[in-house]
């Protein structure tokens, strides 16, 4: 060991991508009944150790989850220490009720807000009410007047599909920013170059605040298959037949193969200098906390 190590002065760090001082953020989807809630809190208490910067929960399409969201997030604020952050989307409702949702999380002492405009339950193309904010950038203006909120807003290294092009789409990402939105989190995404092609085109525009990566780290291979087709994330060939070549596999090995996947694209991402990432945890600890062992976090 000692001479393949002389041999190979890297060795022994090729496991680890990154260290303490790499920070990760996890996101939430809010439980539909008791065995999912079950499954969010165990998730909860075995991720916060990691001491995340914030932790996140979406909002259902269409506020379907409004109560829910604010359940869990408010809990999450109660019985962590760890920030936690409420999706808000201004879908199917008015302004004078998402400024009545923003304000009572404020009430709450939750500071920070994930602004979306969102899309509507169901699929189809949004249709902004005439009574209500049309767009994330109208959102943030609002949030903005009620209280001194963070706002983090979404962002699309693939292009959002309802962009005119991939240029108009970071003009509107910018909009967002001069609206008082300090962060974008960006949708997930399977190869590496994508996200550092966007954050080169981020920068060409000028804009400087922080483009989290958005990860998912998900051995639910069918399921991040449909994911990544309904929101026009291109599959890289060879990952593509490897997923396809897991189809009849037991649960183990998919885990195993989709930590290696997510390592190897969280590895090639830090080595251009990410130190920073967003997990959609999809409510499950084990691929997530095994990768932020490897970016360096160690539970408190
Ligand atoms: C990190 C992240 C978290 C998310 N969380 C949730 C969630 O909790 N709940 C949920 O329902 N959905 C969620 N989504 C999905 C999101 O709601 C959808 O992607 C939705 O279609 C767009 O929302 P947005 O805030 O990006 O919209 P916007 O930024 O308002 O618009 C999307 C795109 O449409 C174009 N566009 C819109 N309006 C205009 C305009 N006036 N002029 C020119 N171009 C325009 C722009 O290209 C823009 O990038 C999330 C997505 C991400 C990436």
């Amino acid at each position: 060991m000692d001479r393949i190590l002389k041999e190979n002065p890297n060795f022994a760090d090729v496991a680890f991508l990154g260290d303490k001082t790499t920070n990760i953020s996890f996101e939430f989807f809010p439980p539909k009944n008791e065995q999912s809630d079950k499954m969010l809190w165990q998730s909860v208490e075995r991720l916060a150790p990691l001491n995340p910067r914030f932790m996140s929960v979406t909002y259902g399409a269409g506020g379907t989850t409004r109560e829910r969201t604010h359940a869990t997030v408010t809990r999450i604020a109660r019985e962590t220490s760890i920030p936690a952050v409420a999706h808000l989307t201004c879908v199917n409702a008015s302004r004078e009720e998402i400024d009545e949702i923003a304000q009572d999380y404020w009430n709450a002492g939750i500071r920070h807000i994930v602004a979306l405009r969102g899309d509507p339950p169901g699929g189809g193309r949004f249709e902004a009410r005439p009574d209500g904010y049309a767009s994330a950038v109208e959102l943030v203006e609002g949030l903005k007047k009620i209280a001194p909120f963070e706002i983090s807003v979404a962002c699309y290294p693939e292009t959002h599909p309802q962009a005119l092009s991939p240029q108009a789409d970071i003009d509107f990402l910018k909009r967002k920013f001069d609206a008082g939105a300090t962060r974008a989190i960006s949708q997930f995404f399977l190869s590496p170059e994508v996200f550092l092609r966007f954050r080169d085109r981020v920068a060409a525009a000028g804009i400087t605040a922080e483009i989290l990566p958005g990860i998912m780290p998900t051995s639910n291979i069918s399921g991040l298959k449909r994911m990544a087709h309904s929101c026009g994330i291109e599959i890289p060939e060879r990952l593509n037949q490897l997923m396809d070549s897991l189809d009849k596999d037991d649960a183990a090995i998919k885990q195993m193969v989709s930590m290696a996947v997510v390592t190897d694209l969280c590895g090639r991402l830090a080595k251009e200098g990410v130190d920073s990432f967003h997990f959609y945890t999809m409510n499950r600890a084990d691929i997530t906390s095994a990768l932020c062992r490897l970016l360096g976090r160690q539970p408190a």
